[in-house]
């Protein structure tokens, strides 16, 4: 089926590492005004794939964040945590295809390697053509080779070079974990996601989770990246760099704030107006034209 004829489905999908900041409210908004402007359906994925960064509590805690903001997502929240048996699933079927392989290196016996574009090591392709005898499997890697193009709604056209760009790329980790890569790509199909509206720190993870959308035969969504608050130092908030929660913000004002970011111009008073006008301002003004053609940008001062 194409994009056009399965009707706007759009997702949030927050990592629970902490509580929701500035930076993770711009991408729910963003992801929301697009879906329902366009008539669509909102899904919530919690990613807690990765469980040694997984918070206890802080799902929960964004849930209702989420649903203090005033947010409404369809159907039920999906859990990474639960979704293993599909991931292995993806992953047979990439092996049985060959497209991925097992991999015995160590992250120090790559340390010499070429870098990436997002200044990882890019794999040096020891083990593409068998284990070297005598080691076993730690991980498994995409065989990763090609170009990818796509046209992201707000950064314009985009183009990797796989093998330059990105390399050989892990799906099943050294610790047993799958990798977000598999994970989002596999709940994105499952869930029948039409449009991916997010933050642009994952515009260069884009082209690796087409390339596994490819291998695995599923429908590629659409694509817009929105620009990701920094602080005024130029670092992502998060909480590693002690971005607030925004619940220590009223609602209406964060909300407010956050239409700013994304370049609407909501009334000065709106931010001290109920939800619900909030919202009704959002839902009739909300233009995607008007969000910054940017990768980052300075999140405003009272967060
Ligand atoms: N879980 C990711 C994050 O919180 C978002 C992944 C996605 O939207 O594809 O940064």
């Amino acid at each position: 089926m194409s994009l056009a004829e399965r009707g706007y489905t759009g997702r949030f999908a927050p990592s629970p590492s902490g509580p929701l900041h500035f930076g993770s409210l711009v991408a729910a908004l963003g992801s929301y005004l697009e879906a329902r402007c366009k008539d669509g359906r909102w899904l919530l994925r919690i990613e807690d794939v990765d469980s040694p960064r997984t918070v206890p509590g802080a799902a929960d805690a964004i849930l209702s964040t989420l649903d203090r903001h005033g947010f409404e997502w369809d159907g039920e929240v999906v859990w990474q945590s639960r979704r293993t048996e599909a991931y292995a699933a993806a992953l047979e079927q990439l092996r049985a295809a060959g497209h991925a392989f097992p991999c015995a290196c160590t992250r120090r016996e790559m340390a010499d390697s070429a870098l990436a574009r997002d200044g990882s090591r890019r794999y040096p392709g020891t083990c593409r053509d068998g284990l070297p005898p005598g080691r076993s499997a730690r991980a498994w890697r995409i065989r990763a080779e090609g170009i990818i193009r796509f046209d992201d709604a707000i950064q314009g056209p985009q183009q990797e070079d796989l093998a330059r760009d990105v390399g050989d790329y892990v799906v099943l980790r050294a610790d047993g974990l799958f990798a977000y890569q598999l994970a989002v790509v596999v709940d994105d199909a499952a869930a029948g996601i039409t449009h991916v509206v997010r933050g642009a720190d994952l515009l260069h993870s884009t082209a690796r989770q087409i390339y596994l959308q490819k291998l695995l035969g599923a429908t590629i969504p659409a694509y817009a990246h929105l620009p990701v608050a920094t602080n005024a130092a130029a670092e992502k908030l998060s909480k590693q760099t002690l971005a607030r929660a925004i619940d220590a913000h009223p609602p209406a004002a964060a909300l407010t704030a956050a239409l700013t970011f994304l370049g609407q111009h909501p009334p000065t008073d709106l931010a001290s107006a109920p939800l619900s006008e909030v919202w009704s301002w959002a839902r009739t003004h909300w233009q995607r034209e008007h969000v910054p053609r940017l990768h980052h940008a300075i999140a405003p001062e009272f967060t």
